[in-house]
């Protein structure tokens, strides 16, 4: 059975991935910025997009989770996967007095859960504090798949990335370009630096290394693909680790090419 993975689109101005099986189909986020812009990019990847079997939720930022998107969620009449903690914000946040009939919300707490060929593990992240946020540990078979964006400190979840195949990970700004177009925001996100150690730590702790990093969720003003990729290569450099695998950066607007894992 194969695998596979593709970002639509991942950086503050939204976040949307999708990563399936032949039989089950799964998007993480979904914060594409109109109804349009959602159904194109849906449509594009799957014949019949009404086959989504899950969203999962990271959070209820609108870079993540909209309104628009949430219309067209709903058109479709797809089911979201998001924390408890999450559902009355999503509400308050994103509804605006639609009535939203036909998109299912179904709120997990923690523990493990299966969609289709899917077995996940959410765990949550230490994100913007009213805000609840969440990574993903996803098993497909023998391929472990950790996905998560949108946090500040990685000293309490890297274990989860241990031993993983495949990882999608922040690397949000560069030091230096956050010192010049200063944004306080910037505090509930990884800087590169952060992400390089942080895979530095899970490659030493792993069995084996990961055959795939990709780094996404990057600043558009404080951060570059070219920068955040050296960075990551400054920190297996100074800690004298080898880095035995592919690493991406996943493009800010638009989508990458189709992965298969
Ligand atoms: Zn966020």
């Amino acid at each position: 059975m194969s695998l596979y993975f593709r970002s639509i689109c991942s950086s503050s101005a939204g976040n949307c991935l999708a990563l399936w099986s032949d039989s089950t189909k799964l998007l993480i986020d979904c914060g594409l910025s109109s109804m349009k812009r959602t159904r194109a990019a849906l449509t594009s990847l799957f014949d019949d997009p009404t086959q989504i079997d899950s969203v999962l939720l990271t959070h209820t930022h609108s870079d993540h989770i909209a309104y628009y998107p949430l219309r067209v969620l709903d058109e479709y009449g797809l089911m979201i996967r998001l924390h408890d903690d999450c559902v009355n914000q999503l509400a308050d946040k994103h509804f605006r007095e639609y009535a939203f009939k036909n998109v299912q919300l179904k709120p997990y707490k923690s523990k493990a859960f299966t969609v289709g060929d899917f077995h996940i593990q959410p765990f949550e992240v230490a994100h913007n504090p009213y805000y609840p946020t969440y990574g993903y540990q996803i098993r497909f078979q023998d391929t472990k798949i950790v996905i998560a964006t949108d946090f500040c400190d990685w000293g309490s979840v890297f274990e989860y990335f241990v031993d993983a195949d495949f990882i999608f990970v922040e690397s949000n700004h560069n030091l230096e370009l956050l010192r010049q177009y200063y944004n306080p925001n910037s505090r509930f996100h990884l800087p590169n630096p952060d992400a390089g150690e942080m895979l530095v730590t899970i490659c030493q702790e792993s069995q084996k290394p990961p055959q795939q990093v990709i780094l996404g969720h990057l600043s558009d003003q404080r951060n570059e693909p070219a920068i955040a990729l050296q960075e990551t290569r400054q920190a297996f450099q100074d800690a004298g680790v080898e880095m035995n695998f592919n690493l991406d950066v996943a493009p800010l607007r638009q989508p990458s090419e189709i992965l298969k894992l």
